[in-house]
């Protein structure tokens, strides 16, 4: 995984760009689903194997997650000051970036997008994001600075560049 901090840029960037339309309470829930597919490292503690669909990077990286997440939420518009619609895109792009990034990354297993149609684990080609040691220990150390560098190249600054042309759409 990249890790969480830029994960849940992609949310909070796009949340900044579309601007009124979300709360600040939609922003910081966004920022968690982008997050959440992560939970499954629990799946270690309990024995379940990387390579299992209910492991790390199975089914919670799915589009299907994503889509049932965005769902879910829809249902908590009310508290979340937003309209129903905007809750879903946002959830949505939100836990579906994350195995989107995932993706990208340079190790550990693909993501089980396609779950539960496939159960295949899926790359990108491209893979510019060097992966960040599961766990915090180690990670100031010359590999969490260069996981820092090409997180920064490759997730932080297109965000900013989404914000900005998101923003520039909307005048
Ligand atoms: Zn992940």
């Amino acid at each position: 995984m990249p890790t969480i901090f830029s994960h849940a840029v992609v949310p909070i960037a796009t949340s900044l760009g579309i601007g009124n339309l979300v709360s600040r309470r939609l922003l910081v829930f966004s920022a968690f689903c982008a997050i959440l597919p992560d939970f499954d490292t629990l799946a270690f503690k309990f024995g379940i194997p990387y390579a299992s669909q209910w492991g790390h990077r199975g089914f919670t990286h799915s589009i299907a997650f994503a889509l049932l997440v965005a769902l879910l939420a829809m249902c908590f518009a009310r508290p979340l000051k937003s309209r129903a619609w905007v809750v879903f895109v946002l959830s949505f792009i939100a836990v579906v970036s994350h195995p989107l990034l995932d993706m990208a990354t340079s190790g550990g297993l693909g993501v089980a997008l396609y779950w539960p149609y496939s159960n295949e684990r899926v790359f990108f080609d491209f893979r510019p994001i060097t992966v960040s040691p599961i766990g915090i220990a180690n990670f100031f150390t010359a590999r969490g600075w260069a996981v820092l560098k090409s997180e920064f190249l490759w997730v932080w600054l297109p965000s900013i560049i989404l914000l900005f042309t998101l923003r520039g759409m909307r005048r």
